[in-house]
């Protein structure tokens, strides 16, 4: 009989595990499902640069049907397991509830946007986490131009003007500069929005942006972003929102349509049902190799959701970062294959050699083998490095052409607004 092998999440961790799954596994030998919610996985690196529309929205993800040629996937929500009868209950797209019965379980079930009980945050705010709040943050910024130009009083117009982002982490801060980049590529269309200005600030609690990077690499997108009119405002939390504001810990009340929330995340919420063990940020406990406390050789937990001990910093659990959660995806594969009778279990032993981070304008900041890049050439190395992660050569064409036609011919500034939803049918009683 073939044993079972069940994934539950398609992303960064879960889509390189099934990936490497299929290298591993002699054929026939197990049959491995994938559970997503989506049947495609989410490159979220490249999602700042849908929101700022050098890429298409469509061309920032990577479709799991075409990659994967041996995994079953079930497209539906993980909902809640039981590890003491081996079975994981599913929500399928059509409602329809589905307990899958597994050998071995792997959670990569990622992470949702933590966000805190600050008045106004959860009614006014908007998230940078899926693909729909991309699209929604680019035409929320198309639609408060256009409001603002037809607006004859400069004070009425100052609120649709001003973009406030709320963590300077990542998400934040790349965010931050693709959409500041386009608004500032495409307001040449708005002589009255032009002729007053924009006001984009970053709000950060800690003392500097990109806790990711070096200090120095952090100084130089601070001096980058400075140097663009934006403001940096580091050791400040935000203390309200309101359909037309955001009031800051320095008593400060910015007056802006657009506040985007990116200040961190937490385990998607499903991992809490999933009966394992969490420790206090609401982690999957594991150990070096993955393998979930108490479970050791049937279950294993990596990504976002996990709190996978950092080979980097010992005592620390990894950082939530792509990166980590596609080595991790890889290495579990080869765990859960060694519980199957193929190679041998190993820790996770990966260290970070480089991060990259664009900042549009085409300026990045990048580490590659301890050299630290900036500007153009940070820029460069950076758009290469997705090129070359990014899975299958169709995928890749449509990065590049995308990238040049936006370099030759500027950002498309139309606002597709309900683009995707439904218009309902008008009947008429006329033939
Ligand atoms: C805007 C942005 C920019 C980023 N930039 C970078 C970067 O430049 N470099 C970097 O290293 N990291 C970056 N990150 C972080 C990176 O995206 C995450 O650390 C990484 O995706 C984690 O991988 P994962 O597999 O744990 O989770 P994910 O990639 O989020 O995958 C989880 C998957 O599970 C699915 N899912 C969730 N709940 C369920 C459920 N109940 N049932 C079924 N499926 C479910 C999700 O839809 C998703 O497909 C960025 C994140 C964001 C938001």
């Amino acid at each position: 009989m073939a044993w079972h092998v069940v994934i539950a999440g398609g992303g960064f961790g879960g889509f390189y595990a099934a990936r490497a799954l299929e290298r591993v596994l002699p054929a026939h030998s197990a049959r491995v499902t994938l559970v997503n919610d989506a049947n495609f996985m989410l490159y979220t690196p490249l999602l700042p640069g849908a929101a700022g529309a050098t890429l298409d929205p469509r061309h920032v993800v990577v479709p799991l049907r075409s990659q994967l040629k041996h995994t079953d996937l079930l497209i539906g929500r993980a909902h809640s397991a039981d590890p003491a009868k081996g079975t994981l209950t599913v929500r399928r797209i059509d409602g329809e509830e589905v307990i899958l019965a597994y050998d071995r379980l792997v959670v990569a079930l990622g992470s949702v946007s933590r966000t805190l009980p600050i008045p106004g945050l959860a009614e006014h705010a908007i998230g940078l986490k899926s693909l729909s709040d991309a699209t929604a943050l680019r035409n929320q910024v198309l639609s408060c131009l256009d409001i603002a130009e037809s607006l004859d009083d400069p004070a009425e117009r100052a609120d649709y003007l001003g973009f406030v982002f709320v963590g300077a982490g990542y998400a934040g801060v790349e965010g931050l500069a693709e959409l500041q980049d386009f608004a500032s590529r495409v307001i040449d269309l708005y002589p009255r929005c032009r002729t007053q200005g924009m006001r984009w600030v970053l709000v950060e609690a800690r003392e500097r942006i990109m806790g990711e990077v070096s200090k120095g690499l952090s100084r130089f997108a601070r001096r980058e972003l400075e140097g663009r009119g934006i403001e940096v405002l580091t050791d400040t939390t935000l203390r309200e929102v309101s359909n037309r504001s955001a009031t800051l810990s320095d008593g400060q009340r910015v007056l802006a349509r657009t506040v985007v929330w990116t200040a961190g995340v937490k385990p998607a919420a499903e991992v809490a049902r999933l009966r394992l063990p969490l420790e206090g940020g609401g982690r999957i406990v594991v150990d070096s190799k993955m393998r979930v406390e108490g479970h050791h050789g049937q279950i294993w937990a990596i990504g976002d959701c996990a709190a996978v001990p950092d080979p980097a910093h010992r005592g620390r659990p990894c950082p939530p970062t792509a990166q980590h959660a596609l080595r991790q995806g890889r290495r579990v594969a080869r765990n859960v294959a060694a519980t199957l009778g193929n190679g041998r279990e190993k820790p996770f032993r990966w260290r970070s050699l480089g991060v990259v981070a664009e900042l549009g304008h085409n300026q990045a900041v990048a580490i590659t083998a301890g050299v630290r890049w900036r500007g153009l050439p940070a820029w460069f190395i950076a758009r290469t490095y997705h090129l070359l992660l990014m899975p299958g050569l169709g995928r890749k064409l449509r990065l590049l052409v995308d990238w040049n036609v936006a370099l030759i011919f500027g950002r498309d500034a139309s606002d597709p607004g309900r683009l995707g939803s439904r218009t309902p049918l008008e009947y008429s009683d006329e033939p």
